[in-house]
C-alpha cells in the first residue's frame, strides 16, 4: 500500500520537522519506502494535514476508562475513585472485559495511538482462584485484551503485571511488613514470583507467532512486592529481553510508607533491587529527591509521565525536565483514561513544566513529538516504532490542520495544539484502522456506553 502525504514530521539533517510532499510505502506491516516531494499518484491512499509517526500510549489500566466522569461526586478524592475501581474490577469477566476493552482501545485509535502498553493486573477470578480452561484458562483477562486490541488496531505490550500483597504496614516502624492482599485485591495476586513468571511464560509461548503483540513484565510498586520479589521479576526482564514497568512515587504516601518500613526512598528501593536500567520504564516519577532523580538518569531508566491523571487524582507534578536532563527518556500515558488523548499528555508535561517552574518551552515540539512517539514505542519494547523511516512500523497518524482547533497554526508546532479530535487518519502495522475520523470497528461511542453500561450493571448483585 502507498500513503501519499501532504505534510510528515520526519527525520532531518538538522533535526526533526515537517517536509511537504511525501509518500509512504508500505508492505508486511513495514515502511519500505519514503519518497519526498512526491506527487501524489492515483494508487494513493492521500492523508491530509500533517502525518505523524503512530502515538504510544505507553500507561494503560483499560478498564479504569470506565469511570470517566463518575467519580466526582462529593467532591471525588483519591480514595473515592478507588473504591469505584475496586467495584468495578470485581465485576469484570473476560467477556465483559473483551468487550469494554475493544471500545476502550478503538477510542485510543480514534485519537492516534497506534501502540498501547496495557499495565495489566486483574488476572485470575474475583476469589483469587485462575480461570479453568472452561473460561479460557489462566490467561484469559489477557486473551481478552489480546483480541480487544486486535480489533481496535492497535499493537499490544501487555505488561503483565507482579502484584503480590496489598501495602506497606507502617506499625511497626523499621521493619518491612507487606500487608496480604485484601479481599478486593485477591484476584490480582499469583501467590508468587514463580507463579506469576509460570504464568506469564505461558503467556509468551502462546503469543510468540503473533506480531501485534509483545509480554512484558510489571512490578505494580514498591507496595505490592518485596525488594526480595522485585529482584526475581527484573531478573525475569532481563532474561526476556521485555520491558519492565513499576509504578512510583506518584502519591507521597509510598514514600512515607517506604521510608518508614525501610528508611529508604521507593527510588532507591528499585535501583537497590537492581531493578533500575534502560530496559525499565517507571511510571508517575511525581515526588522525588534529587538523589532519586540521578539514580533515574544514571540508570537510564525511562519515565512514562501521566500528567491528565496526575491532575485529575491530585498526584502532583512530576520533575520531567530534570529527569530528562538526568539521561532518562520520556513517554507519555493516558493511564486512568480520564482522557485517551496522546498528543494532550505530551503537552501536558510541558505544560506542568511551566506551573511548576515559572518558564516556558522546556520541551519544545520536537521532544514532545518524541515522547508520544519513538520514546513511547521504545518504552513498550518496539525499539523501531515511531519514525516514518524504511524499516519501522508502519504506524502513520494523520493530523488535520483545517479544524477550528488547529486552523492558522504553523505545521511545525501542532503538538502544542491538537488534540485526538484533530486525527483524522490512521494507519497502524500498514492497515488504514481509522479513516476521516471513523474507526473501521463502527460507531466507538456507542461501543464505550455499551460496554460500560454492561461493566456497571453487573458491579450491582
Ligand atoms: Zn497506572
Amino acid at each position: 500500500m502507498s500513503f501519499w502525504c501532504e505534510r510528515a514530521w520526519l527525520a532531518q539533517p538538522g533535526g526533526p520537522g515537517v517536509v511537504e510532499s511525501v509518500r509512504v510505502e508500505t508492505a508486511e506491516g513495514r515502511i519500505v519506502g519514503v519518497e519526498l516531494g512526491a506527487a501524489a499518484s492515483d494508487g494513493d491512499v492521500r492523508l491530509g494535514g500533517i502525518v505523524l509517526p503512530g502515538l504510544a500510549n505507553a500507561h494503560s489500566h483499560a478498564f479504569h476508562r470506565a469511570l470517566r466522569g463518575r467519580t466526582h461526586a462529593g467532591g471525588g478524592s483519591f480514595w473515592t475513585w478507588r473504591a469505584g475501581m475496586y467495584a468495578l474490577a470485581a465485576a469484570l469477566t473476560p467477556e465483559l472485559y473483551e468487550r469494554l476493552a475493544r471500545a476502550v482501545y478503538a477510542e485510543m485509535a480514534l485519537g492516534g495511538t497506534t501502540a498501547v502498553g496495557e499495565f495489566h493486573y486483574v488476572h485470575h477470578r474475583a476469589d483469587g482462584t485462575p480461570h479453568p480452561a472452561s473460561e479460557g484458562g489462566p490467561n484469559a483477562m489477557a486473551e481478552a485484551l489480546r483480541s480487544a486490541a486486535r480489533d481496535a488496531g492497535v499493537h499490544l505490550t501487555l505488561l503483565d503485571t507482579c502484584y503480590l500483597h496489598g501495602g506497606l504496614g507502617t506499625e511497626h516502624p523499621g521493619t518491612a511488613q507487606h500487608e496480604p492482599l485484601a479481599p478486593e485485591q485477591a484476584r490480582f495476586g499469583d501467590g508468587t514470583v514463580e507463579a506469576w513468571a509460570r504464568r506469564v511464560d505461558a503467556l509468551r509461548a502462546a503469543w510468540a507467532d503473533d506480531d501485534r503483540v509483545l509480554v512484558g513484565a510489571a512490578a505494580h510498586s514498591v507496595r505490592a512486592v518485596t525488594p526480595d520479589e522485585l529482584r526475581e521479576v527484573a531478573g525475569w526482564a532481563r532474561r526476556a529481553g521485555a520491558p519492565l514497568h513499576v509504578h512510583l512515587s506518584e502519591q507521597p504516601g509510598e514514600n512515607e510508607a517506604a521510608l518508614a518500613a525501610f528508611g529508604v526512598t521507593p527510588t532507591r528501593l528499585l535501583h537497590d533491587a537492581g531493578a533500575l536500567g534502560p530496559g525499565t520504564t517507571a511510571i508517575h516519577a511525581v515526588h522525588l529527591t534529587d538523589d532519586d532523580v540521578a539514580l533515574l538518569g544514571a540508570s537510564g531508566t525511562g519515565v512514562c509521565l501521566c500528567p491528565t491523571t496526575e491532575r485529575d487524582l491530585a498526584d502532583g507534578l512530576a520533575p520531567g525536565l530534570r529527569l530528562l536532563r538526568a539521561g532518562s527518556p520520556l513517554s507519555v500515558g493516558t493511564d486512568q483514561h480520564v482522557g485517551a488523548d496522546v498528543l494532550a499528555e505530551a503537552r501536558g508535561v510541558e505544560e506542568h513544566e511551566r506551573l511548576a517552574t515559572g518558564r516556558r518551552g522546556s520541551f519544545g515540539p520536537a521532544t514532545l513529538v518524541e515522547m508520544a512517539t519513538s520514546a513511547g514505542h521504545a518504552a513498550l519494547g518496539r525499539p523501531d516504532g515511531g519514525r516514518i523511516a524504511v524499516g519501522a512500523p508502519a504506524d502513520l497518524v494523520a493530523v488535520r490542520l483545517d479544524t477550528a482547533r488547529t486552523a492558522g497554526t504553523d505545521p511545525a508546532q501542532v503538538a502544542l495544539v491538537a488534540g485526538a479530535t484533530d486525527v483524522s487518519d490512521v494507519v497502524a502495522g500498514g492497515e488504514l484502522v481509522v479513516r476521516d475520523g471513523e474507526h473501521r470497528a463502527g460507531d466507538v461511542a456507542r461501543m464505550l456506553s455499551e460496554a460500560i453500561d454492561e461493566l456497571w450493571t453487573a458491579t450491582t448483585p
